[in-house]
């Protein structure tokens, strides 16, 4: 018997977690008490976004590349660790796509040797430009597979077929969220993504740069929402006869549906700046619309359902990123 079968307390195991999402992930496991192992390269996520906690006896921060096993003793997974915005993931499509798959490889191996439940962090990407709108979670999707896009949309959605096949044959207790476009504090400011470089430009002055015509959608959700999410997810007891739990997946997001134009005249009176909108050409196989449909999560996640709309998050962040460009 292992030592950690002595300790009442959790020992979780977070890929990813010095990056925007996982950071904050890491702040209500240890808040509840867990022990929480981080593992993360730093590519996209920095010290900064954990330095709270470094001094945390229950914390642990491991320099680590999901691409490679890992051999530690964990009681649970979240597997977050993959750049999220088009900017990074493309930077290095190769390195983005064996992030997914051998990541997802090298953590469903970990789980199953410590039959450990283990929770994977998908995206609304795997519906790529849907013709289904509401996304349900049976609709299957509209993804190029030669896209510039692709290195992420399919790593995720080979990601989400390991993790089912090894739930089918070896009875793996996983979790599966499919995440809609999520923003808060600790986002990277300069990844691109378009709650970020809104808030950024407006701040400093600059342009705002609308891609396409804005007329494109986006549903937005804020970060403290997602969390309660992936942690109601991830405390779904195992099926009464002991088997695994509900595997999903179940979309997490907020259904409040803003065109890319309505988010930038919102951040631009919520910051009072004289930031002028321009338009640039719209990137290709960019999703014309997203938008998550929740039922799925209401009905297995205790009624879950997001308590922070748009203004009041996006008051959040800019609070954020003012006081981080104020640094600079
Ligand atoms: P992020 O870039 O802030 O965090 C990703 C973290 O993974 C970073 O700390 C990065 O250094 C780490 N990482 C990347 N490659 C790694 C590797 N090979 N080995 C170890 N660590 C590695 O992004 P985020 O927004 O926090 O996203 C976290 C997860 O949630 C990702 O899997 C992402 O695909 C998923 N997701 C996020 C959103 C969103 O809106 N934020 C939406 C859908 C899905
Ligand atoms: N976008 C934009 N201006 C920017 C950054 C993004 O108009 O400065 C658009 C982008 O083309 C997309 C939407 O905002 O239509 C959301 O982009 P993001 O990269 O945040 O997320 P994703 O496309 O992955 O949902």
């Amino acid at each position: 018997m292992t030592q950690r079968n002595y300790n009442p307390r959790k020992r979780i195991l977070v890929t990813g977690g010095a990056g925007f999402l996982g950071s904050h992930l890491i702040d209500r496991l240890l808040a509840r008490g867990d022990e929480v192992v981080c593992a993360d390269n730093l590519f996209t996520g920095s010290k900064r976004n954990i330095e709270h906690v470094l001094d945390n006896p229950r914390f642990e921060f491991m320099r680590h590349d999901v691409t490679f096993p890992l051999y530690i003793e964990v009681d649970q997974i979240y597997n977050l660790a993959c750049p999220a915005s088009p900017v990074h993931y493309q930077h290095d499509p190769v390195q983005t796509l064996k992030t997914s798959v051998h990541g997802a490889i090298n953590m469903l191996g970990l789980a199953k040797r410590l039959n450990a439940r283990i929770f994977q962090a998908s995206t609304s990407e795997v519906y790529g430009d849907p013709a289904v709108h509401p996304q349900t979670e049976d609709y299957w999707g509209n993804v190029n597979p030669i896209g510039i896009r692709s290195c992420y949309d399919e790593g995720k959605r080979c990601a989400e077929t390991l993790f089912f096949d090894y739930h089918r044959q070896h009875g793996l207790d996983i979790r599966v969220a499919r995440i809609f476009n999520t923003y808060g504090p600790r986002m990277h400011p300069n990844d691109g993504r378009v709650v970020s470089n809104f808030i950024v430009q407006a701040l400093k002055g600059e342009d705002i740069t609308i891609y396409g015509e804005g007329q494109q959608t986006r549903s937005f959700c804020y970060v403290d929402d997602l969390i309660e999410g992936f942690m109601r997810f991830m405390d779904v007891p195992r099926a009464t006869d002991g088997g695994p739990g509900y595997p999903g997946p179940i979309n997490l997001g907020n259904p409040g549906e803003f065109t890319i134009r309505q988010l930038a005249e919102k951040v631009i009176q919520l910051t009072g700046s004289a930031s002028k909108l321009v338009f640039m050409p719209l990137p290709s196989d960019d999703p014309m619309q997203r938008q998550p449909n929740i039922t799925r999560a209401r009905e297995h996640l205790n009624d879950w359902q997001p308590q922070i709309q748009l203004d009041q998050g996006l008051q959040k962040t800019i609070a954020y990123f003012d006081q981080l460009l104020s640094h600079e």
